[in-house]
């Protein structure tokens, strides 16, 4: 084995429990929708067969859907391999990976696989990206740069015209992945008001990424989606995994784009949780920051991981990272209110 991949640490996924309830993965809490289910029955009898390598279909319906050429996507098995799939486009030892820390996990760790090397720069005390200090810390080493938004965990989002300066004041051959695995719950409002898609058409260093698996609740069948320019999507496609998405996830996400009205409607109910979770919170005193996600963060520094244990003794399992703070995911008021009931005593204690 390579001697640098000992000290990587192993990515541990949360435990559950029979019984507990679970807010430490942002997944939606209800089981896909019936049509969802019915597509996914009638491919079963096809299995024999490899998949669409190709992914023909999905990525026509996506393009379809999202107003761009099927030459501008590139689905993954999960938005997670699309990451790992732009760090091996574009890095290898000597390179650099710049990201905001902190943010999604995966960003250090398929950097470090890659043998790359990260670069974190600080979140603002607010838990927002310090994308002048990400500019600041550019050099001809750096190959991609990874923007969460909103940011995994703390849920916030960064200012539209911060956005635009950053893009301006990065290298156009350095690759910048807006990771907007959380796009379907944002509800922008005044200096916050972007669009991913209108910006790549700027910006051909641009890549977005997007994924089935939190709003269309298909976390289990592992797939997501890169937009990008064909050039980005050529090279892509050759690190793409041949028949990595499965039969069973190319058609389960098809009838979900199909079924886009009824699904994102969805969110909505998750969005209006999200603020009362959100004050009821703050009511006890957390300092939690405004999200834009289906979860929010609780900035509870040197507590985190005592919380989360007492949550989990609660029977609400929620995601602590150690010294940082804890994020709960949001999902319908019976679970969200499981969760405060339990903050409540945690508090009064
Ligand atoms: N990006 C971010 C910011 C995430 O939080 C996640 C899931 N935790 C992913 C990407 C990967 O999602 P998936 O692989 O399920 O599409």
């Amino acid at each position: 084995m390579r001697p640098d991949l000992d000290s990587l640490p192993v990515y541990l996924p949360g435990k559950t429990f029979p019984g507990a309830i679970k807010l430490a993965s942002n997944e939606i809490t209800h089981p896909p929708l019936p049509s969802v289910q019915a597509a996914i029955a009638d491919a079963a009898s096809s299995l024999n067969r490899y998949p669409d390598n190709g992914m023909v279909e999905l990525t026509d319906e996506l393009a379809k859907s999202l107003g761009v050429t099927p030459a501008e996507v590139q689905v993954g098995c999960g938005s997670v391999i699309l990451c790992q799939n732009l760090i091996t486009a574009t890095s290898g030892p000597g390179d650099e990976v710049l990201f905001g820390w902190r943010s999604f996990e995966t960003y250090p760790l398929a950097t470090r696989v890659a043998g790359a090397t990260p670069v974190q720069v600080p979140l603002t005390g607010d838990g927002v990206h310090d994308l002048e200090a990400m500019a600041a810390a550019i050099t001809p080493r750096t190959r991609l740069i990874f923007v969460c938004n909103p940011n995994n965990p703390t849920g916030t989002v960064v200012e539209a015209a911060a956005l635009r300066a950053f893009l301006e004041a990065v290298p156009s051959d350095v690759v910048v992945a807006l990771d907007e695995a959380y796009f379907e719950y944002m509800r922008l409002a005044g200096p916050y008001v972007y669009d991913a898609l209108e910006l790549r058409r700027e910006f051909a260093n641009l890549v977005v990424l997007r994924t089935f698996s939190k709003a269309y609740g298909l976390a289990g069948l592992r797939i997501g989606y890169a937009v990008a320019d064909p050039s980005v999507i050529t090279a892509l496609g050759k690190i793409h995994v041949p028949f990595s998405v499965g039969t069973l996830s190319q058609v389960a996400a098809v009838a979900s784009l199909r079924a886009q009205p009824e699904l994102l409607a969805r969110t909505n109910a998750v969005v209006a949780e999200r603020t009362r979770v959100t004050t009821a919170l703050r009511d006890l005193g957390f300092r939690v920051p405004d999200s834009q996600a289906n979860f929010v963060w609780l900035d509870v520094r040197d507590d985190a991981t005592a919380l989360a244990a007492a949550s989990t003794e609660a029977g609400v399992i929620v995601r602590p990272f150690a010294g940082d703070g804890v994020r709960v995911t949001v999902t319908d008021r019976a679970e969200d209110d499981a969760f405060l009931a339990f903050a409540s005593a945690y508090v009064g204690r």
